[in-house]
């Protein structure tokens, strides 16, 4: 497998709204998922753990889905949703905030939703290679080689954004993809209390989860079992707590990004100067962690 990521991001942006043809869907498969996030990196059990501990808990975001056709349901709000017995099963992966950035090529800036660690100047990852990297995001797209699924990168292919698959030969070292029964409690989560759930549901179709809905499913995430659908109680509720505390350069940054945004795709309108003071002065000098550039 060997890629050109320069200038591309295209598995960390919302890219729809520049080539809606060429781009994917979550929404695409068995289970869709409720909420319109796209390219959600699933994160696994200690991985959630982990960002938790760097103080990052307010960088999470859950994940519910729609019911197969012989899945198990659990209702919340009168909504059926994917559930493993009755309880409603989860991913959590890293919020995605509207953010002025150039990806797959272009020239222009506009405002994309994009990972919450992608540097809009640089197009890098604010944490690829260290302790906090996914392994979702480290691995991308072995598993689609491997299935012989489309990936991210040929989509940016066909939208015009320059060669990007350059040697399409699966690695031999893949860890288990992150769906699938061997998932549960690792990677997919089981809610363990249905009936706190109210609201949840119009939340995440409208993207207006509260800090409270998102610390309840980091906990119950961080509280799981591998290979079972219990969660240790205690260990759940230290993990929600310390969520909802989370006050990280991450979660300031989401905010401020999301209240200077404009429409999904617009122009960002900002200039070069004001635009690159911006993300210094949000991300950078707030604690996010710099990335090398391209040279
Ligand atoms: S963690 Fe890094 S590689 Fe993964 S989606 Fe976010 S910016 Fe992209
Ligand atoms: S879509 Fe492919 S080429 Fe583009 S950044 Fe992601 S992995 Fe790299």
């Amino acid at each position: 497998m060997e890629l050109r990521c320069e200038d591309c991001a295209g598995c960390c942006v919302d890219w729809r709204a520049l080539a809606p043809d060429a781009a994917g869907s979550d929404r695409a498969g068995d289970r869709p998922p409720l909420d319109d996030v796209y390219g959600l990196a699933p994160l696994t059990r200690d991985e959630v753990a982990a960002f938790l501990e760097d103080g990052l808990g307010d960088a999470l975001v859950p994940r519910l889905f729609e019911p197969a056709e012989r899945d198990a349901t659990a209702s919340i709000d009168g909504v059926e949703v994917a559930a493993a017995d009755d309880r409603p099963v989860f991913v959590i992966g890293l919020r995605k905030p509207p953010k002025p950035v150039a990806p797959i090529g272009t020239d222009e800036p506009r405002w994309l939703d994009a990972c919450v660690f992608l540097d809009p100047t640089t197009l890098q990852c604010r944490i690829h290679g260290g302790d906090l990297y996914p392994r979702t995001c480290s691995t991308y797209p072995g598993h689609n080689l491997e299935l012989d699924a489309e990936t991210e990168c040929e989509r940016v292919e066909d939208a015009g954004g320059g060669d990007r698959l350059l040697d399409d030969e699966p690695p031999t070292d893949l860890p288990a993809p992150a769906f699938g029964p061997q998932a549960l409690g690792t990677t997919v989560f089981a809610y363990p209390d249905p009936d706190d759930l109210d609201g949840v549901v119009d939340r995440i179709r409208t993207d207006s989860l509260t800090a409270d809905d998102r610390a309840r499913f980091v906990g119950a995430a961080v509280g799981s079992r591998p290979g079972s659908l219990s969660v240790d109680r205690d260990r759940m509720a230290g993990a929600r707590e310390r969520a909802r505390e989370a006050d990280s350069w991450a979660g300031r940054a989401i905010r401020a990004w999301t209240e200077r945004a404009a429409g999904d795709g617009d122009p960002a309108s900002l200039g070069v100067d004001s635009r690159n003071r911006l993300i210094r002065e949000l991300e950078d000098d707030a604690g996010a962690p710099g990335t090398p550039g391209w040279d």
